[in-house]
């Protein structure tokens, strides 16, 4: 018999499995009981859609069966079955939840131990097993395969015979060592407290054969060691955070514990059952496009569809968990998907929920929710944007900024309640990051005035706050605008003379530096001699981050230099105008160059800035 070779990544895991030190081994029958009864439920789902396949859901069950004297543990179901190629793929390739966890382990550089806190499939058995042999019957198919490794050199598959479809996994329980003791997994007892822990909500019954002493003898009983009932169905009060804990691990693979656990039950227009996470990071996929968002649907415990997108908008696709309805038709498909009335109903209550859970933690717990925020706000963020505003309402009360005032997040709500008197609008500055943006000159005046300044440090603030145009019935304005401008009539007027007056000097300067759109005098700042702002739509940090972006035209924005009015350097220039030409563009450049390092921006040619300094400073 052919014997062959597991896959280089499969044999990574196996390898952490076989050599395994981590102490939680018992979690393999989590893992073994959990694909039996998803074999199980591929099964019923087909007698409920299929007319032809007539079963009857009281036969289903998962057997276990330790056998002392052979040193072995069966366990057996009575679900789908595999054919002998779904043997060789399933069981010779990595499975997609251990693959995942792989990457992520790789990404992280993570400390093997964790592996065991969750799915990592079929593999954990070779943590108790020396052997293992999977004999398997598929539905509708005559032959019956056996498969069988002892791990390390790889796995071979040869016919047997088996009456009824289902599998039977027999492990070859390692032997005892001075240190370990194997014995524990052939244990009655140990086993039922193995199940009662980890598969309690499985939805058929597991059952063991136990001797019970009746009247003095001793009779052979079977016994359901599960309460069957889904985690989802059980009352609140009634399960424990690790329990949701667990099953949150088991199902979306993830290694962390949720941030939030989220449960309703509804019953409007439609009744459904509701259990949600909220992990406290993003996966590593998250921001990509790979990542398939989505809730598990339900139809009364059969699971009908396993990422259901329609039951999360995309501003809320970090949300994890599932949705259990009997009003939800078994034959629903992704192509039928959106149009279903019952599906929508669902997703504009789980809409809701989600948002609500989430106002509740900003509102009781401000330290998780800037945890969440960490990892998922630019998500809301981009949901604002990317809708053009249609979601203002439902989101804005739920975004945190970075502000001047101690430099943390803030909400819109509490920048607003902050807000000085006679102060109308709510200011902007956006740059790099909070100290770049701390120094920009344009700030300075806001800040002599006590005013709050949302400090827009992540790439995608300046678009959701362009989007958002205002809240509370008060104006965004980017402390370097026009708008930003409050000084008197009288004071307009004037600047606007002296702008007149040097029209020509400003033309003969522009010639020296060509990238930018206008020079001015301003009368915004104070000590700074220069800033820049810009025309139109497009910000310097709205350029900086559309040009990073792969796809996407190269953008420009209208960039203005600015030099302060009333600093010594605004007569050094003009007097350069009527008696240096040559030099004034010198000056120019430095100045222009100048206001883009301030700004954070880079400059197009730092060796002729430097030998122009140079020049000056050897005078
Ligand atoms: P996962 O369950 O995360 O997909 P596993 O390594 O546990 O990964 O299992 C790999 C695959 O093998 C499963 O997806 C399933 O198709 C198949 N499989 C495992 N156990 C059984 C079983 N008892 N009956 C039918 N198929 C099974």
């Amino acid at each position: 018999m052919k014997k062959k070779q597991f896959k280089t990544e499969s044999k990574k895991i196996l390898d952490l499995m076989i050599n395994s030190v981590y102490t939680n081994r018992e979690i393999f029958l989590r893992e073994l009981v959990s694909n039996a009864s998803d074999a199980i439920d591929k099964l019923y789902y087909k007698s409920l859609t299929d007319r032809k396949v007539k079963l009857d859901k009281s036969d289903f069950k998962i057997k276990l069966v330790p056998n002392k004297e052979e040193r072995t543990l069966s366990i057996i179901d009575n679900g789908i079955g595999m054919t002998e190629d779904e043997l060789d793929n399933n069981l010779g390739i990595i499975a997609r939840s251990g693959s995942s966890l792989f990457k992520e382990m790789n990404e992280k550089k993570e400390d093997i131990s964790i592996i065991g806190q969750f799915g990592v499939g079929f593999y954990s058995a070779f943590m108790v097993a020396s052997k293992i042999e999977v004999i398997s019957k598929a539905y509708g198919e005559k032959e019956a395969f056996m498969w069988s490794s002892d791990g390390a050199d790889g796995y071979s598959i040869e016919p047997t015979e088996k009456d009824e479809c289902g599998t039977i996994i027999k492990l070859y329980i390692k032997d005892n060592t001075e240190k370990e003791n194997f014995d524990e997994f052939m244990d009655d007892r140990r086993l039922e407290g193995i199940i009662k822990k980890y598969s309690d909500y499985i939805k058929y019954p597991i059952t063991l054969d136990v001797t019970e002493k009746k009247d003095d003898k001793e009779v052979k009983e079977e016994k359901t060691l599960n309460s069957m009932v889904p985690l989802w169905k059980k009352d609140e009060k009634d399960v424990k955070p690790e329990e949701y804990n667990q099953f949150y691990s088991d199902k979306f693979y993830d290694y962390e514990e949720p941030l939030k656990v989220v449960r309703s039950h509804v019953e409007g227009q439609v009744l459904f059952d509701s259990l949600m996470f909220i992990p406290s990071h993003a996966p590593y996929d998250y921001y990509t496009k790979e990542y398939e968002k989505g809730l598990q649907l339900y139809s009364n415990g059969v699971l009908i569809m396993d990422k259901c997108d329609a039951l999360l908008p995309d501003y809320f696709s970090f949300v994890k968990g599932l949705v259990d309805s009997e009003d939800i038709s078994l034959n629903l498909s992704r192509e039928t998907l959106q149009q279903d009335r019952q599906v929508n109903i669902i997703g504009k209550a789980i809409e809701k929920k989600i948002k609500s859970t989430l106002e509740d933690l900003l509102k009781d717990d401000r330290e998780k929710y800037e945890k969440f925020f960490e990892a998922f706000g630019m998500q809301l963020k981009y949901g604002i944007y990317s809708t053009y505003g249609m979601n203002n309402e439902m989101l804005q009360d739920l975004l945190l900024f970075y502000s001047s005032k101690d430099k943390k997040r803030v909400t819109l709500k509490e920048y607003v309640d902050n807000m000085k008197e006679g102060q109308e609008k709510i200011y902007y500055a956006s740059g790099e990051s909070l100290d770049k943006v701390d120094l920009l000159p344009a700030c300075e005046k806001f800040k002599d005035k006590g005013y709050e300044i949302l400090y827009l440090v992540e790439p995608v603030d300046e678009f959701t706050i362009q989007a958002l145009m205002n809240y509370d019935n008060k104006k965004f304005v980017n402390v370097n605008s026009e708008e930003a401008d409050d000084s008197t009539e009288e004071e307009k007027k004037e600047l606007e003379k002296l702008n007149n007056e040097a029209k020509d000097m400003f033309t003969l300067m522009k010639d020296a530096v060509k990238d930018v759109k206008d020079i001015k005098f301003t009368n915004k700042l104070k000590e700074h001699p220069v800033c820049l702002s810009t025309e139109g739509n497009i910000s310097l940090e709205m350029e900086k981050v559309l040009n990073q972006m792969p796809t996407g035209e190269k953008v420009k924005a209208d960039i203005v230099l600015e030099i302060n009015k009333d600093h010594p350097i605004a007569d050094k220039i003009k007097d350069l105008y009527k008696h240096d030409k040559d030099e004034l563009q010198n000056y120019t450049k430095i100045l222009y160059d100048q206001a883009r390092l301030i700004e954070g921006l880079s400059i197009d040619d730092p060796t002729e800035l430097t030998n122009l300094i140079c020049n000056y400073l050897s005078k």
